[in-house]
């Protein structure tokens, strides 16, 4: 069965994000750990924790993914910034803690004009710290769509970050349908190309997420505007390949698209009938 879900509001709690998913036809999602611009997060709360955990069990909720705040860039040119990044995704990493099996998504960051080279160490020297602490969740990269200086638009830049990690046992990769093809991968035309070029380049094995949302601007736009599945150009063939793809089927897929959770509920449903492989054998 289909493993989908959306990027839902974590004001309420986790219990409501839970419930609220349930609701829509998912059996996972997405939540900022805190203000996507950065800021505090809330207090944890361990009771709200317990009755998700428990919701989650009873309902096959699993592999929901944390999103770091945007706003982090762990290749800033100023130290404070970085360390900002650093300090952020340690107290991230620490309340997910109490949720086993979640996953956390990060973009890579802006080289902000240092050059790729520079971006790449200090992204690296960061995850390296972050091991340090020996926390259990896996860390995910996302595939991000070059905008601007923005590292992680092509898979070699993400296999040389990983690649300076001296321990990516729990480092692996969430690829953004929207990113990967403003970056410049034709995933309309030729997706088991580039699902073979990311095997070849990464290693289809840290592949542990997707980010599923079309496009509102073509291939190779550098431009990351996301669009509802099949009124972008990605198209709703391409999503239908996707899910149905016997590499990419059994991973989580997250909706990203600029929808309230009515629209959700509709896009979940349309994957689901598109992933349903046992409608075609007539
Ligand atoms: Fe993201
Ligand atoms: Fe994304
Ligand atoms: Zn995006």
């Amino acid at each position: 069965m289909l493993r989908i879900g959306c990027h839902l509001s974590s004001a309420k709690g986790f219990l409501a994000m839970g419930q609220e998913a349930v609701g829509i036809g998912a059996n996972t999602f997405q939540f900022f750990t805190r203000n996507p611009r950065g800021g505090r997060a809330k207090e944890l709360n361990l009771e709200d924790i317990a009755a998700y955990r428990s919701y989650a069990e009873e309902h096959g909720i699993a592999q929901i993914l944390a999103h770091a705040p945007y706003t982090l860039n762990a290749c800033a040119r100023d130290e404070g910034l970085r360390q900002f990044a650093y300090d952020t995704m340690c107290d991230d990493l620490g309340r997910l803690e109490y949720l086993p099996g979640a996953a956390y998504n990060f973009h890579p960051g802006s080289h902000v004009k240092q050059g790729t080279e520079t971006g790449i160490r200090y992204i690296s020297d960061m995850l390296n710290r972050i091991n340090e602490n020996g926390y259990g969740t896996t860390i995910l990269l996302e595939t991000m769509a070059g905008k601007g200086t923005e590292m992680g638009r092509s898979f070699e830049e993400l296999r040389a970050i990983i690649d300076e990690v001296e321990d990516s046992s729990r480092l692996g990769v969430c690829m953004d349908t929207c990113h990967v093809f403003d970056g410049g991968y034709d995933i309309v035309n030729h997706l088991d190309q580039v699902i073979e070029e990311f095997d070849r380049v990464i290693g289809l094995e840290r592949l542990k997420a997707m980010h599923l949302n079309d496009s509102l601007n073509g291939l190779g736009s550098h431009k990351d505007r996301h669009e509802k599945i099949g009124e972008g150009n990605i198209g709703l063939p391409a999503f239908e390949a996707v899910v149905r793809h016997p590499k990419l089927k059994h991973l989580p897929f997250f909706l990203e698209t600029p929808n309230d959770l009515e629209g959700y509920k509709r896009e979940i449903a349309m994957l689901r009938r598109l992933a349903d492989v046992s409608k075609d054998s007539v």
